[in-house]
């Protein structure tokens, strides 16, 4: 499932650099996390780096974008062709 960011989000900008999927958008009134995108960090790191980063645990998962694992490892594949994901 993707994650998302909730209204506790003080639109510091920590997480965008963190994202490799590029999913995390600045938008109003808070940053927003682009479901289209967000893979959990599945392929590229072995949890969420927007949780980590984030000041104010304002990134959750997104109940309304449950994926399995292994839709997860497709969509990021389809984000980064030619590369290898990493697996955990
Ligand atoms: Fe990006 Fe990972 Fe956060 Fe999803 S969970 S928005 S892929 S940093």
């Amino acid at each position: 499932m993707a994650y998302k960011i909730t209204d506790a989000c003080i639109s510091c900008g920590a997480c965008t650099p963190e994202c490799l999927n590029e999913a995390i958008e600045e938008k109003e009134p808070h940053f927003m996390i682009n479901p289209e995108r967000c893979t959990e960090c599945v392929g590229s790191f072995e949890s969420s780096r927007c949780v980590l980063v984030c000041p104010v645990d304002s990134c959750v998962p997104d109940e309304d974008h449950k994926e399995s694992k292994d839709a997860l490892l497709d969509k990021w594949k389809k984000l980064h062709p030619g590369e290898t994901p990493k697996l955990f």
